[in-house]
């Protein structure tokens, strides 16, 4: 069974989010993409909304997408959120289980830094899409990485493959969404209706020093 694993802060969740899992759900016919709430990353600064407020926006984001999710596996587990003890776990949980880890082609860019990355590969797949305005350079470790790993058509019976899926994403990053709602600028046409209604409900983000 293929499941897809799209980690993030979800700080907020937003429409690029559930426009990629779906993406990739339907172009490789993943059972279900489970959405797994990063609670304490390990490399990246700590998020500016708190872990319960970022696992509601998520839960009422699954809630609009059959087939989406919220996994919060990495909230029960104590100390940092590493992505490589996730995969694991999925991948033991059952025989017949082939983890595809989702991520944006930034997010890969950044791979070397992630704790024991050249282990991931033995637990999952790599599953990477565009993200639109990014242009960094992926580093030399994550070239030959894809020498070695990168196929160009995707076998659903294995883990150890990375695979880049050419479908348009959309334009949308949580910290512009921050930086707008600290500016009073309109960001409903990005997120999720209930999504939106709770962040007014709770006012996040409008101080501006959470709006990094
Ligand atoms: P931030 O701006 O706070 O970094 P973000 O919008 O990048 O947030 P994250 O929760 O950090 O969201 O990202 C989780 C994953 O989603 C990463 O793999 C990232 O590359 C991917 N991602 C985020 N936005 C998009 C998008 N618009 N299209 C495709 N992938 C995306």
């Amino acid at each position: 069974m293929l499941v897809g694993l799209y980690g993030g802060t979800f700080d907020p969740v937003h429409t690029g989010h559930t426009h990629a899992a779906l993406a990739v759900k339907r172009a490789l016919e993943l059972a279900e993409v489970r959405m797994v709430l990063a609670a304490r990353p390990g490399h990246r600064g700590a998020p500016a909304e708190n872990t319960a407020h970022r696992w509601q926006m998520l839960c009422l984001a699954c809630d609009q997408h059959p087939g989406l999710v919220a996994d919060d596996m990495e909230l029960q587990r104590s100390g940092t959120s590493f992505t490589i003890d996730t995969v694991m776990a999925v991948r033991e949980s059952a025989n017949a289980v082939v983890p595809c880890w989702i991520l944006g082609q930034d997010a890969f860019a950044t791979l070397p830094i992630w704790y024991r990355w050249q282990s991931l590969l033995d637990f999952c797949n790599l599953i990477v899409v565009e993200r639109p305005g990014d242009t960094r350079q992926e580093p030399e470790a994550v070239q030959s990485l894809c020498h070695t790993h990168e196929v160009q058509t995707f076998d659903p019976g294995r883990v150890g493959q990375i695979y880049r899926l050419n479908i348009a994403m959309k334009e949308v990053s949580a910290t512009a969404i921050r930086s707008d709602i600290a500016a009073g600028k309109a960001v409903e046409h990005l997120l999720a209706p209930p999504v939106y209604a709770y962040i007014r409900q709770h006012r996040l983000y409008v101080n501006t020093e959470n709006a990094i």
